[in-house]
């Protein structure tokens, strides 16, 4: 799914949410970023600590992933270790889930990770 409408070229916009988070076009909470990757916090947290980590490249959702997305899915994977490690729940421990499709809880339509940790089986969104 090609989530970016162009009004201008040189004025891309976008109606995704969280491409829109990734450019900087809403405000969150962010606590990491490297070149592939995004994360910022859950406005509705479900956990002590529930962060969102994003493909900064949009992908709808799981549903949709095919092999070019395997290295940005992967990416988010390692960034959710290194939140983990860098908040102290490396050894405790953290929950990272992906919901998927109507029945599978997805609401927002750019795959993300859900990150919650902070009690003991933290619930994932
Ligand atoms: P899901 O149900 O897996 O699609 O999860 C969507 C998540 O996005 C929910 O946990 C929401 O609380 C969260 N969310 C929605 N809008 C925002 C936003 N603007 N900034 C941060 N998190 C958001
Ligand atoms: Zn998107």
């Amino acid at each position: 799914m090609d989530a970016v409408l162009y009004r201008f070229p040189e004025d891309p916009v976008t109606d995704c949410l969280f491409c829109r988070i990734v450019a900087r076009q809403n405000p969150a909470d962010i606590e990491y970023e490297d070149d592939a990757v995004l994360a910022f916090k859950d406005i509705y947290p479900k956990a002590p600590v529930h962060i969102l980590i994003v493909p900064k490249r949009h992908l709808a959702s799981i549903g949709e992933m095919t092999e070019a997305d395997v290295d940005a899915v992967g990416r988010c994977l390692l960034a959710a270790r290194r939140i983990g490690e860098a908040k102290g729940f490396g050894e405790r421990g953290y929950r990272v889930n992906i919901n998927t499709g109507p029945e599978g809880g997805q609401v927002v339509y750019h795959v993300h990770f859900h990150f919650t940790a902070g009690k003991r089986g933290s619930a994932g969104g």
